[in-house]
Parts: C-alpha cells; structure tokens; sequence
C-alpha cells in the first residue's frame, strides 16, 4: 500500500496495510452481541441434534412440513430431522413442500443479476479461494472508476441488467471509501438502448465484514442486500481454512457482520455457506440458528439465503476437501433451506451447472446470468470481442454456465417462469420488517406480480432477441389474465386499471414504472 492512504473505522489516517488490518476490527463490536461470553453457534448442541433426531417417520416429516407452511422459522429440533432424511420417498415430500412454499411466497418469479468483481487485492488467505495473499497465480488488480463505468455500461447497455451484486476482495485497496466510491458511480451510468434507457437500479454488495460506522456509509450510498457468508458455522473447521493471523480468521468478527449492518440501517442482509467445508447438516442448522439470532436481535432473519458450493479455482490445491456435497445431497439441502427458512429468497449462482440449476428452479427465487467474474472481462468480452474470455483467464473459481441472459430467460419462459427485473421493493421502502411481514401473509406477492410484468414486458422492449420476446410475451399475457381473475379478491379495480396503464405505457416507451 505505498503512496495510498486511507481511514481506519474511527476516521485515524493509516499508511501501511499492517496498520489498516490492524484497524479494521473492533472488539467492543463483537462482544456487545455475545451471551455470557458466548457467540449463537453451539457446535456441541449441533452435533447432538444432528446424532439424536435420525429416522424420523413420514408421519414426523408431514408435521413438520404442515409447521413450514406457516412461513416462519423452523426450530433446531425440526431441521435436524429434516436434515437426517435418507429416504428418497421423504426427501421427494420435502422437495414438494419447498415447492409449494416458493410458489406461496415467489410465485412463478426468477429474479436475475449478474455479479461485478472489482478487485482480486485480498489480504486473507482462505485455503479455497484463488484471491488467498498466498496465490502467485492468478493477475492482482483493482478496477479504475472509469473501468467501473465501462463494466456497468455493457452490464445495464448490452446485457440488461438491473441488479448486480459487486463482489470486493479484503484490502486497503478495496476499502468502504472504494466501496461507495465503486457504487455511486454505478448508479450513476446511464445508456441508450433499443427504446429506453439502460441502468443499474440495485447494487448488492459482497464484501468483508465492515464496523458499523463503515456500514452506515454504505447505508447513505444506497446499497440494496449486503451479504456476508460465513463459509463455514463450524468453529473448528472455520479455524483450520481460515489463517488466525490474517483478518478473516476472526470467526466472530464474521459472525456478527450483519448484526452490524443492521444496526447501521441496512435491513436487507443476506446468509451464505461455502459446502464443502464442513458436513452440510451442521451448516443447515447453522444457517438457522444465524436467521434466529437476527430475528431475535431485529426482529427480522436474513432477506436472502445464498449456498455456494466448492469450486475448482485457479492456483488452489482441494486435497485436504472432506465433505464435498453431492449433486443429490446438494439438491436436498437446498430444499431443506427453502423449508427451514421459508420467507427467505434462496440464490443459486452459475458456479453450479444448467442441469443442477434447472432441477432447483421451482424452489429457488435468484439466480446470475451472463455471468464474468474475472476483473474487467464484461468489458474484454462485450466491447473487444474476446467473448470465451472469463474460460481462459485467471480467475477467484470457474462457472458452471455460460449462457447468455437472453438465452437463460427465453428458457426460463419456456418453463412458465416469469423473470422480475423488479427493484421496487427496495426504493419504495419496502424492506426489513415492512417486507418480511408481506413475505409471511403472501401481500408482497401481489406487488411484485404487477412489478414482474412491467419490468419483464420492459426488458423485453428493450433486450430481447425476436425468438424470445415471442415467448415471453405468451407468459406475461397469461400472467395479467390471471391477475384480471384475482380482482377484486387479491387486486382492486382501480389497482388492476392503472397496472393496465403502466403497462400500455411501457410498450410506448415509459420506463421505470412500479407499485
Ligand atoms: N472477500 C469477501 C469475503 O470473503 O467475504 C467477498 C468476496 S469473496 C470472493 C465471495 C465469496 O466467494 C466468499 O464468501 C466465498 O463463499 C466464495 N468463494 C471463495 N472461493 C470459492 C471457491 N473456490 N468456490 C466457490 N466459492 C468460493
Ligand atoms: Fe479474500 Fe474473500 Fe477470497 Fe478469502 S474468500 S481470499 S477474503 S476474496
């Protein structure tokens, strides 16, 4: 870090990237949140309810479910039975009730973003990650703003997206004031397209855990979801992948990252698991007690629940894996989430395969298209041409599917999905407890409807190619005749004809328009 400063948490100028890891964590903003002394993951608890609630019966399994239903929290005791089931015929029955839960809560929605790597500068060395300090193989570099700009321009101008989630390496380099910095200018791009304009409208952020003061700056730029994974709830394991003398070696300081964000007002936070660390069944019931712990605390759990899986990444060994996840496990944890945490939008990203994600669609709510997670490769791919770029460069982990958002939506349509591109919720408050509480009654459902038509009907003016805009129109007119046949139970009249209006304005070139 020579010639560049920046500021510790408590606003003290810091020189040397010593003295900024050094400044980064604040005890007495860990230890506010403990119990006697203790953080909310008891491995030893967890452990004994995973050996103790094994064979449950179909009769335990339907009980259980039936309690899903209701859209709250599962207890400890329910999700270890849930995560004990072997019996194909038992797991087939919970895949059907996270089905029907999705359906109660998403409907037919698909959310899509695309995440934005800005830095591969990391001052950690986390065994399983291509950006650890210790990876002389991959290229380091941290993008300019103007080469923020030129990614965001082929992200909103040539691709159509709406939503990122920018995804930062821990460094001085990459700090919060680079963080607002990076998002301020995202917002701020602006592109002619086909008949509107194109724009990112929310910005989700991945990053290392920040102080609260830090938070309450990335609350005042406007960030949509932060999302912070634990990797691994497991005490020990945590330790064994993640060095002590480096930053992320600090479990709790991870721990309570969105505890932190919360207090500083960001209310949208999200949940994460690397599996393969650790036995996918401790981590379930770890991603519970975390949701607790939130509701507890803020009276409201994480907004969504994402659950990567170990990949290959450039420069990293993956002998020492133990609990690599099986398609089939991987399949039936997924659903266990939707279960468990059942108001919670559950992420699956391109790491995993076109089959994998498919066979998880009906139960998931977001998933990334024409994804790059190389430093600056939208731009090399769209602007320069070099479009098989991100196979061949050095990267953090490699994608499972490459396909085009074009592609991945008229498929999605296809299926009798319907892509949102819906980013109201967000900018017109409603998030936090106002949305968690419309995600348990099924209310939020109903704006997000309206919303999926008028931002689907919206990217397909402006993005779509022929073949595909024909098939996703088929699916929007079946969309508005079934909300015409839910007035007035579900939409009041008025509320129906000024949708019908924002609508017919879309198709003559009004952007933007959401309830
Ligand atoms: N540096 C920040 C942090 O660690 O939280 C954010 C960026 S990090 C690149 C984002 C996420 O990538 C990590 O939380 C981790 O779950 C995931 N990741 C790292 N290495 C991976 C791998 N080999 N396969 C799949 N996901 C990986
Ligand atoms: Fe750095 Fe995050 Fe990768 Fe760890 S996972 S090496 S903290 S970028």
């Amino acid at each position: 870090m020579k010639n560049e400063s920046t500021f510790s948490c408590s606003g003290e100028p810091v020189t040397t990237t010593a003295q900024w890891v050094k400044s980064q964590i604040k005890n007495e903003e860990i230890e506010k949140y403990l119990k006697d002394g203790k953080d909310f993951i008891d491995d030893e608890k967890i452990e004994r309810l995973i050996s103790e609630k094994t064979n449950p019966t179909r009769e335990k399994i339907e009980e259980i479910l039936e309690r899903a239903m209701d859209i709250k929290l599962l207890s400890d005791e329910d999700t270890a039975y849930l995560v004990n089931v072997k019996d194909k015929e038992l797991r087939d029955l919970v895949f059907e009730a996270a089905k029907k839960i999705k359906f109660k809560v998403y409907d037919n929605r698909i959310v899509t973003f695309a995440p934005l790597y800005l830095g591969s500068k990391c001052v950690n060395n986390c065994k399983y990650c291509g950006f650890r300090c210790s990876n002389n193989e991959i290229e380091r570099r941290v993008l300019t703003m103007e080469e923020v700009r030129k990614e965001t321009q082929v992200l909103c101008g040539k691709i159509g997206h709406k939503r990122l989630v920018v995804v930062y390496g821990e460094h001085p380099a990459t700090s919060c004031d680079y963080i607002v910095e990076s998002m301020k200018t995202i917002y701020s791009v602006k592109e002619k397209v086909r008949n509107g304009v194109g724009e990112i409208r929310r910005v989700n952020i991945n990053a290392a855990p920040m102080c609260i003061s830090d938070m309450k700056r990335l609350h005042e730029a406007g960030i949509g979801t932060f999302q912070v994974f634990q990797e691994t709830y497991n005490h020990k394991v945590y330790k064994e992948v993640h060095p002590e003398n480096t930053l992320k070696g600090n479990y709790r300081w991870r721990l309570y990252a969105l505890h932190r964000a919360m207090e500083a007002g960001v209310d949208d936070v999200a949940i994460g698991t690397l599996f393969g660390l650790a036995d996918w069944r401790f981590e379930v019931l770890g991603m519970v007690a975390h949701a607790r712990d939130l509701e507890e605390k803020f009276g409201l759990g994480p907004h969504t629940v994402s659950v990567p899986r170990l990949e290959p990444a450039a420069g990293t060994e993956f002998d020492w894996v133990k609990h690599w996840v099986s398609d089939e496990d991987f399949r039936y944890l997924v659903a266990v989430l939707r279960v468990a945490i059942p108001y919670a939008g559950l992420i699956v990203t391109n790491r995993e395969k076109p089959e994998m994600i498919k066979s998880l669609i009906d139960i998931i709510t977001q998933r990334d298209a024409d994804s790059r997670i190389g430093i600056g490769s939208y731009t090399l791919a769209y602007e320069n041409g070099e479009l098989d770029k991100q196979h061949s460069e050095k990267q953090q982990f490699m994608l499972g599917d490459s396909r085009s958002l074009d592609e991945i939506i008229r498929e999605l349509a296809q299926e009798g999905h319907i892509v949102s591109f819906c980013t109201a919720g967000y900018r017109c408050g409603r998030t936090g407890k106002k949305i968690m509480t419309l995600l348990e009654n099924g209310r939020e459902g109903c704006f997000c409807k309206l919303n999926a038509v008028l931002t689907f009907q919206e990217w397909l003016e402006d993005f779509a190619s022929e073949e595909t805009k024909k098939i996703g129109e088929a699916i929007i007119k079946k969309e508005i005749e079934e909300i015409k046949s839910r007035v007035p139970k579900d939409f009041s009249q008025p509320v129906f004809d000024k949708f019908l209006e924002a609508y017919n304005k879309i198709i003559s070139g009004e952007r933007d328009l959401y309830f």
